[in-house]
């Protein structure tokens, strides 16, 4: 049975007002819309049970399609590794050991461990995937508690495209600050831009804006030092992704007073607006890469 929220997650207000409504992979998905802080969440949904079922199911048609990732899953995740990375460039230094939990095949640990010459660790829980990493020679591990247990500190780590799936984000990011960031790390973070990305689907617990990204991390314990909202590599003029970059404070803040979204409604209203005015406009410019179809059943995007 799926399980019903009630209370806001990041506020825990009682009272959400339905957002959206809508089919995928055969299942009827509803987003509710905060009342008090405009966070935008999946209810009802999954259980840990349900989740645990469904994401071994993925894994199951991964291996049997196929052994390991395709080549255009390769080239997405080679071009979004070289942008993460220059993005991190424009704040960080230096990096000694870095984590990244969700990591995919390890393309964007090997741009980082290229770029600062860091220890690099992942954390993947699709075996094909954890097995194409390894065998380029990457630390992967297939849970955080593996990680965990080797008692070491961070001073990056990185969530990117894995945050809204996540049941308890504001628990989870807090458990990586209390016990593996080191105090003066960074966090890396990206989501789906809930304005202008077709993000309602099963596997998003969450649908993220600029705001209760942000409102997430502070309550979390971080403070944000950048944040970029663009859409690449998939498109130059969709702002697809938020992308932010933190760093923890000394703990969670004493008194956390919610700074609320407004208006979500108009904003994706305007969005979808937006990129119907662009396609028919620049029919054939808005994609940046050459060869659309080739990314439309991109699974993570
Ligand atoms: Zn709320």
């Amino acid at each position: 049975m799926p399980e019903e929220i009630r209370l806001c997650p990041l506020c825990g207000h009682d009272h959400s007002t339905l957002f959206d409504r809508r089919e995928h992979l055969g299942r009827l998905v509803c987003n509710r819309l905060c009342s008090r802080c405009g966070l935008i969440f999946q209810s009802p949904r999954m259980t840990a049970a349900e989740a645990e079922a469904h994401y071994a199911a993925e894994y199951r048609r991964a291996v049997q399609g196929r052994e390991g990732p395709t080549d255009k899953d390769l080239d997405f995740q080679s071009r979004r590794a070289a942008l993460l990375t220059a993005f991190l460039q424009r704040k960080v230094r230096r990096l000694e050991r870095c984590l990244d939990i969700g990591c995919s095949s390890g393309l964007f640990l090997q741009r980082v461990q290229e770029a600062y010459g860091a220890q690099v660790v992942g954390v993947e829980p699709s075996e094909a995937y954890r097995a194409y990493a390894r065998e380029r020679g990457l630390e992967v591990h297939a849970s955080l508690d593996e990680v965990e247990a080797g008692g070491r500190r961070f001073d990056l780590v990185s969530l990117i495209h894995v945050l809204e799936h996540l049941p308890d984000p504001v628990g989870y990011l807090t458990r990586l600050r209390e016990r593996l960031l080191a105090a003066d790390g960074w966090l890396l973070v990206e989501v789906p831009n809930v304005y202008i990305h077709t993000s309602f689907e099963y596997e998003h617990l969450y649908s993220f804006s600029r705001r209760t990204l942000t409102e997430t991390l502070r309550k979390a314990g971080f403070r944000l030092v950048a944040v970029r909202i663009q859409g690449r590599p998939i498109s130059q003029l969709f702002p697809f992704y938020i992308t932010a970059l933190a760093r923890p404070l000394a703990g969670p803040p004493r008194r956390f007073r919610i700074r609320p979204e407004r208006g979500a409604a108009r904003k994706r209203l305007l969005g979808a607006i937006f990129q119907i005015f662009v396609t028919q406009r620049f029919p054939k410019r808005w994609w940046l890469l050459i060869d659309v179809n080739s990314y439309q059943d991109t699974p993570k995007v």
